[in-house]
């Protein structure tokens, strides 16, 4: 994969392929940010950068980048360059010493095929403390021809000593729009579903596909009809109604406790995107900072029962919902709770 490939993180790829330019990469780095926003495929974008043959002469490029085509980047999609490693953890989770240890004694070497030698440890969080250890003297004295890339989302787990040898590169989570199109053109979701998913992805296209992309549009179709049928600011007794029908398991479905809660919590997360937007739509916000911009004219239509303070009202109130729900509370007490705030 080329760097122009990946989506969203403008700024780091241009870093990245401005330091290749100028041959200014340093020896080690680590790619922190969110789960699920690229920061992997983003390693072996830089991997096929530093090998790819048609590229030889980065230095003469303005925006350098990997053809994605010859024999090298070809091989590095398909995992078998001999020069580019990628560690992960075992079956057990962690990232144990002798794998650590196998890398650094080829690290020691020149490359066998390509110009740069490239190790990616993806989950680097998982690397147990005697494998971070081992890593130490190569970080310290990185060999000439090598790079090695800390993939990690949880960088608190790297000891203080590999950390303050590595310098941090922040990833931020992907843009709507980009999981959007992600989803449509890489994992063949409907437009509709892909922007629900998006939604309430929080940035990340992984969260995105926690969940079946039928489950996400379902999840917003119960969330809108309950803003729908709490428009007019109906009566107790109605509103405790739509909380039964918000709390009903998914349909069906497989149902079981654990299942219904799940589903509740999807169902709750869209709802907090709608009244996000809806907070946007009654301050005559940018529509491009809609969550759910496909639903602009039901969102508008909305706008006139849920004024700016009454859709930040009730943001505040489904984010506790959610909080309690992950906490354990009883859904029916949250649901009750939840319909008389909003
Ligand atoms: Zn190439």
């Amino acid at each position: 994969m080329a760097l122009r490939d990946i989506k969203g993180h403008v700024s780091i790829r241009q870093l990245i392929a401005r330091a290749v330019t100028r041959d200014t990469l340093p020896p080690c780095l680590v790619f922190t940010g969110p789960a699920g926003v690229g920061k992997r495929r983003l390693a072996l974008a830089v991997a096929e950068l530093l090998n790819c043959e048609v590229m030889a002469n980065a230095a003469e490029q303005p925006n350098p980048d990997a053809c994605g085509e010859c024999r090298a980047c070809q091989r590095i999609q398909r995992g078998v360059h001999a020069d580019v490693l990628l560690i992960e953890p075992g079956e057990t989770g962690a990232i144990k010493v002798d794998a650590v240890r196998a890398v650094v004694d080829q690290a020691a070497y020149r490359p066998f095929e390509g110009r740069r030698r490239v190790v990616i440890i993806d989950d680097a969080d998982r690397l147990v403390p005697e494998a971070q250890n081992a890593l130490l003297k190569t970080l310290e004295e990185p060999p000439e021809c090598s790079v090695f890339l800390l993939v990690t989302s949880r960088p608190d787990m790297l000891l203080p000593t590999v950390r303050s040898r590595c310098p941090d590169l922040r990833f931020g989570g992907l843009s709507t729009g980009d999981i959007v199109d992600l989803l449509v053109h890489r994992h063949e979701f409907e437009p509709a579903a892909a922007r629900a998913a998006a939604a309430c992805a929080d940035g990340s296209l992984a969260h995105a596909l926690e969940t079946g992309s039928a489950d996400h549009l379902q999840a917003r179709q119960s969330a809108a009809a309950v803003l729908r049928a709490l428009a007019p600011g109906p009566n107790p007794k109605q509103r405790l109604e739509v909380g039964k029908e918000l709390a009903g398991g998914r349909r069906g479905g497989k149902s079981s406790a654990a299942a219904d809660r799940e589903t509740l919590t999807r169902r709750l997360r869209a709802l907090g995107t709608l009244f996000r937007d809806l907070q946007v739509v009654s301050s005559r916000g940018e529509p491009a900072w809609l969550s759910n911009a496909d639903l602009v004219q039901e969102l508008t239509e909305l706008a006139r029962s849920y004024d700016t303070e009454r859709a930040g009202r009730g943001y505040a109130s489904v984010d506790r919902a959610v909080h309690a729900l992950t906490r354990n509370a009883s859904p029916k007490v949250v649901v009750d709770w939840l319909t008389l705030q909003l």
